[in-house]
């Protein structure tokens, strides 16, 4: 049997979070909107709806009723809160993600700021990639709102190059959730991540071998999946500044001035190659680290030594998740004591992480909600609900400003979701 092409789809969901918003609130179709700075209750819209007008109930199947005087303005912010996603008509005034929210104030006064909610974008996520699965079943998580998808040997996934299979799952996306998205289909990931932005948003741009030259070598180095700032700055200091221009680089050159492995990439990509496949690998649940003491401790007794063991255990868990790249945002606590009867607590916080201190203190707060008046053989920590990290809100330095109040942990984020 002859092997068919590869052909990979990249899908990008287009201004997702804004997007859901704008489902949940019709009203402002069209409107310049900004997702980002603190969170809010979901009801709090309601909540004001309310207070106008008592005489009537108001309840969540009243949001797209909700009058746009309602809706909180973005002028006159003040504040280190930033953008993680703007709507389409917000992006003509200039506002884009990780814009800082005073600064898009300045250009689009008007524009209504709306807070995150995760829940409500996790489950739009989980809606569309069932869709994929169903028509094209080897698809690869790429974080929230993105994801890969080898339409290789997918019944129609080789008919026009792939845009006849794009289409088909572009339109039962829409029409289940009412979502955009943008498709760009390729030889492989690498060149079907750029395509994909070719003719956003509701788009599908296909690419073939042939198209390298006139398509992507044009291009800004940036353009490549990998080409960071940095990279970026060192080699327009060469003079490099499009794709095409590393392309015409010697690959020994390049591995001399950029690294013997970053150099053989940097060829290899400006080429157009690469032979990543689409990996359904299964993601972890949670990550969790646990101890058996030498002897049974005593939470009282022995507190110092639990207290350090306890401390190790966060460390070692952040550890874990930070160098396979997840955060997470259940953290609990698992106890054996010296009748080795098992218990096990855990808190969800609203924000995830992946920092020791952050761990330590919520676990802490589910140790008091056991009872320690017997002896410990064993203590484990454990962070569940774990998404990829770059997917959720990345803490910014300084690492974690949090605080015990009555919502919970409260945070400085910063993320973008493009
Ligand atoms: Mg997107």
């Amino acid at each position: 049997m002859p092997t068919l092409p590869r052909r990979i789809a990249h899908l990008d969901m287009d201004a997702f979070y804004a997007s859901v918003e704008l489902l949940r609130y019709p009203q402002l179709k069209g409107l310049p909107v900004v997702i980002g700075g603190g969170r809010r209750q979901a009801d709090d819209l309601l909540g004001k709806l309310s207070a106008a007008y008592p005489e009537q109930e108001w309840t969540a199947e009243h949001l797209a009723e909700i009058p746009l005087e309602f809706f909180p303005r973005i002028a006159g912010y003040t504040g280190r809160g930033v953008i993680t996603t703007a709507s389409y008509a917000a992006r003509k005034f200039g506002i884009g993600s990780a814009m800082g929210l005073m600064k898009a104030a300045k250009l689009c006064p008007e524009a209504i700021l709306l807070p995150v909610d995760f829940d409500q974008y996790r489950h739009y996520s989980r809606s569309f990639k069932a869709i994929i699965t169903d028509i094209a079943p080897l698809m690869e998580n790429r974080g929230v709102d993105e994801v890969y998808i080898d339409f290789t040997e997918v019944p129609g996934g080789q008919r026009d190059g792939g845009r006849v299979l794009a289409r088909l799952i572009q339109k039962t996306i829409f029409e289940a959730t009412g979502l955009t998205c943008s498709v760009g289909v390729a030889p492989n990931k690498l060149i079907a991540k750029m395509a994909s932005e070719f003719n956003k948003p509701n788009g599908i741009s296909v690419v073939h071998e042939a198209d390298l030259q006139p398509l992507i070598w044009p291009l800004a180095c940036r353009k490549i999946n990998g080409i960071g700032p940095k990279a970026d700055e060192k080699l327009k200091k060469h003079n490099i500044n499009t794709i095409g221009d590393l392309a015409a680089r010697d690959q020994f050159w390049l591995m001399d001035h950029f690294g013997k492995v970053y150099g053989a990439w940097l060829h290899q990509a400006a080429w157009g190659r690469d032979d990543r496949p689409v990996s359904m690998d299964s993601e972890p649940v949670s990550m969790s680290r646990e101890t058996t003491f030498e002897r049974d401790l005593h939470a009282v007794r022995d507190r110092q030594e639990l207290g350090q063991v306890f401390t190790k255990l966060c460390e070692q868990v952040a550890a874990d998740l930070q160098r396979k790249g997840y955060e997470g945002k259940t953290i609990g606590i698992k106890l054996r004591y010296d009748n080795f009867q098992s218990v096990t607590r855990d808190q969800t916080l609203e924000l995830y992480t992946a920092d020791a201190a952050t761990i330590r203190q919520v676990a802490g707060q589910c140790l008091k909600r056991v009872d320690l008046t017997r002896r410990l053989r064993l203590l484990g920590v454990r962070v569940g609900s774990l998404v990829k990290q770059g997917t959720e809100p990345a803490v910014i330095n300084p690492p974690m400003v949090a605080e015990e109040t009555g919502h919970g942990i409260q945070a400085q984020l910063l993320f973008t979701d493009d």
